[in-house]
């Protein structure tokens, strides 16, 4: 490839990446490749998460969410963020790598996105914070089975749903789980045979509140 002179600083490409006829800081700056979004976000003072697109999510989202908001004549083929939060302050920033294709020619950047946040609890958390559980997991039978099954099923049950208390008794432990079809499923999935029962537990705006039961018995 021949050797490029940048018209503008007079750096040769063989000293520096260039942009088409431009190196590639000289190009940057007569024309940036991309605008970052002002973006003021929502985050859960508990879980961590942030709010995105109504959606209560965790930062590995946050590059998804950039990409649909960023504005750009050009190709972006990626973006990658690390969020840096400080507890103690309304501001925070993402260092941001973002991979763009310019005139044929593809370039990363590394930027950095600084934005506002509103400290707040999620509804998950809000509900946890309140006791609030729509089912209630019993683990019972062989106590060393249930020693086994426990970790694996909560850190199954936290991935989808919360766990607001886990209540010791003698005949083993009661998981009380935040959504019903969470642990429902979870226990499906993890083969785990179980039985359920109902039990009215109150009336909200007008409807029954039923609490359902699933009683895990291990041999
Ligand atoms: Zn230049
Ligand atoms: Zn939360």
């Amino acid at each position: 490839m021949p050797v490029k002179i940048c018209p503008r600083c007079g750096k040769s490409s063989a000293d520096v990446a260039f942009i088409a006829a431009f190196c590639k800081d000289c190009y940057l700056q007569r024309q940036p490749l991309y605008t970052l979004p002002d973006v003021e976000l929502d985050r859960c003072v508990k879980c961590g998460r942030i709010r995105l697109q109504g959606l209560w999510l965790y930062e590995q989202h946050l590059p998804e969410y950039l990409k649909g908001k960023i504005k750009s004549n050009h190709v972006i083929k990626s973006i990658t963020t690390k969020m840096h939060v400080d507890p103690d302050s309304k501001l925070a920033h993402a260092d941001v790598e973002i991979k763009v294709v310019a005139e044929g020619q593809a370039v990363t950047l590394n930027d950095r996105l600084d934005f506002r946040l509103i400290k707040t609890q999620c509804p998950d958390c809000g509900l946890m914070a309140g006791g609030y559980h729509e089912a209630v997991i019993q683990l019972r039978g062989n106590p060393e089975k249930i020693e086994r099954l426990l970790p694996k099923l909560v850190r199954r049950l936290e991935a989808r749903t919360f766990i607001s208390k886990i209540v010791e008794h003698k005949e083993g432990p009661d998981i009380q789980v935040g959504k019903k079809r969470a642990a429902l499923e979870t226990l499906s999935q993890m083969k785990v045979e179980f039985s359920t029962s109902n039990k009215l537990v109150g009336e909200h705006q007008n409807k029954q509140v039923f609490r359902t039961t699933a009683c895990v018995r291990l041999e």
